[in-house]
C-alpha cells in the first residue's frame, strides 16, 4: 500500500480538489490519503479560536467565512445535486462549541476547534469521491492516531497507535482510505493536534505502522529545490537526498516538509517521496537510503524573525560551562527555542526563535546578572555542501552578525 498526503494548497478550491482526485485516481493499488485543511483555513480558524475564547461576537462573523469558503467549494464539486448531511452536521456541531463557555484552557479549546478545518475537508473530498461512482471509506483518524495530552503539541503513542491503525486501515473492504492529518486525540477521547503543518508527519505514522511501499507529499512546487523559490532565484531542483540530509534541511527551516516527517520512515525504510500536485507525471524528489555519495549543490535555509542576544557578566567574569547551562535551562523554560550558540570569552552569544516571545520579561530577569545587547529582525541562513564562492557572494550582499562553519554546514546571521 502507498500513503499520499495532500496540503491546504492542494484543496484550495473546487478545481484543485478535482486535480486532486485525478491524482488518487491514477494509483490502482491500496491507498491511505491524508488531507489537510482547505486553503487558508486553519489560519482563519485560529482567528475564529481567538475570537471564542475572548468572547468576542467576531466569532459569527468568523463562523460565516468558514462556512461560505466551504459551502462555495460545495457548490463547485456538488452543483445541483446537493452535498450529502455529513458535512453540514460537522458545521453544527461547531456552532454548538462557538456556543458554549470557554474553559480556561486556551490549548485544549484551541485543538477542540481547530480540528474542523481536517474535519470538514476530508469529509467534502470522501463524499465528492463517492458522489463520482468510487468507493472510498472515510476515517475519522482520532480512533486510531493516540497522543497525550499535551494540546497543539501532542507526543504520539506510538505501539498503540500502530496496533489500532492496522486495525481500522484494513483495506478488504475498501482499497482507498480518506483521512485527516495532523489531528489525534487522548485516551479519553479529547482531540490533540501535532503542530502546525503536523499533516506530514501524520502521512509518517500512517505510512510506518502499515509498513507502506512509499510515502508521497504532494506540493505546490516541483520537489524540494535548493532554496525557496520565493525568496531566491537560480534555484535548481534536488532529485535526491537521504533522510539525514533531509532532516538538517527542515530542522533549519526548510518548510517543504515537516521535520518530524522523516524519522518513523527511516527506521522502517521507507521512502519519501516529494511530488507536484501541478505536474504528477514528472518524478520529483525520493528521500531515501543512501549508500553512495552524491554531489549536490549549495542549499540555502532560511529562518527569519531571529534575534541575537549577547550576555557579558555585570562583574566581568568569563562566560563559563555553567552560565551556558543556567541561561539555557532559563529560555527552555520560557520556551524560547534557541537556534544558534557562540561564545567567547566575555560574550555568550544566543539566536533565538522571536516571533511570538516576550522578550522585555526575558531581558528583565536575565539583567540581574548580565549586560544585555540585542537585534531583532534578523534572519539565519544556513548554506548546506556550502564553497567558498557561496560564502564570498554572501558577504558582499548582507551584512553579517555572527558566522558559524562546520565541515558541510555554514550559518549566517543577517539584516533583511
Ligand atoms: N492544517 C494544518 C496547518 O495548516 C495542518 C497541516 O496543514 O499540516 O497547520
Ligand atoms: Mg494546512
Amino acid at each position: 500500500m502507498k500513503v499520499f498526503k495532500f496540503g491546504g494548497a492542494s484543496v484550495k478550491d473546487a478545481a484543485a480538489v478535482k486535480n486532486v482526485f485525478e491524482i488518487i485516481k491514477s494509483e490502482n493499488g491500496k491507498l491511505a490519503v491524508v488531507v489537510s485543511a482547505m486553503g487558508k483555513s486553519t489560519d482563519l480558524l485560529e482567528t475564529l479560536i481567538k475570537a471564542y475564547f475572548n468572547n468576542k461576537d467576531e466569532k459569527w462573523t468568523i463562523f460565516s467565512n468558514f462556512k461560505n469558503y466551504h459551502i462555495d467549494i460545495i457548490a463547485g464539486l456538488f452543483g445541483e445535486k446537493g452535498m450529502p448531511q455529513g458535512v453540514y452536521e460537522l458545521f453544527s456541531e461547531l456552532e454548538h462549541k462557538l456556543n458554549t463557555r470557554p474553559s480556561f484552557d486556551y490549548n485544549f479549546e484551541y485543538d477542540q476547534i481547530i480540528c474542523y478545518g481536517e474535519l470538514v475537508s476530508t469529509r467534502i473530498i470522501s463524499d465528492y469521491i463517492t458522489a463520482t461512482g468510487h468507493k472510498n471509506t472515510w476515517l475519522d483518524i482520532r480512533t486510531c492516531l493516540k497522543t497525550d495530552d499535551t494540546f497543539r503539541d501532542a507526543r504520539v503513542d506510538w505501539d498503540w497507535t500502530g496496533d489500532l491503525i492496522r486495525k481500522e486501515f484494513g483495506f478488504n473492504g475498501s482499497t482507498l482510505f480518506i483521512t485527516q492529518g495532523f489531528i489525534g486525540s487522548t485516551t479519553t477521547n479529547l482531540t490533540t493536534t501535532l503542530g502546525r503543518e503536523g499533516s506530514d508527519f501524520t502521512a509518517a505514522i500512517i505510512g510506518s505502522s502499515l509498513q507502506a511501499e512509499s510515502v508521497a507529499i504532494w506540493k505546490d512546487v516541483p520537489g524540494i529545490l535548493s532554496a525557496d523559490p520565493k525568496k531566491m532565484s537560480d534555484t535548481v531542483m534536488i532529485s535526491e537526498l537521504s533522510y539525514k540530509e533531509a532532516v538538517e534541511m527542515t530542522h533549519s527551516g526548510a518548510k517543504v516538509i515537516h521535520p518530524k516527517t522523516m524519522q518513523p520512515l527511516h527506521n522502517k525504510g521507507i521512502p519519501l517521496l516529494v511530488k507536484s500536485f501541478a505536474e504528477p507525471q514528472n518524478p520529483g524528489t525520493i528521500i531515501h537510503k543512501i549508500d553512495h555519495k552524491i554531489e549536490l549543490p549549495p542549499i540555502f535555509i532560511l529562518k527569519e524573525n531571529q534575534v541575537l542576544i549577547t550576555l557579558s557578566a555585570l562583574d566581568f567574569s568569563i562566560i563559563s560551562i555553567s552560565d551556558i547551562e543556567r541561561v539555557v535551562k532559563f529560555l527552555m523554560e520560557k520556551l524560547i527555542k534557541v537556534t544558534l550558540m557562540q561564545q567567547s570569552a566575555i560574550d555568550l552569544n544566543i539566536v533565538a526563535d522571536a516571533s511570538d516571545e516576550n522578550l522585555e520579561e526575558i531581558f528583565s530577569e536575565l539583567s540581574a546578572d548580565y549586560h544585555i545587547r540585542y537585534n531583532t529582525g534578523l534572519t539565519l541562513v544556513t548554506i548546506r555542501h556550502y564553497t567558498e564562492e557561496v560564502l564570498d557572494w554572501m558577504v558582499k550582499e548582507k551584512d553579517i552578525y555572527l558566522e558559524q562553519h562546520s565541515r558541510l554546514t555554514a550559518r549566517m546571521l543577517v539584516k533583511e
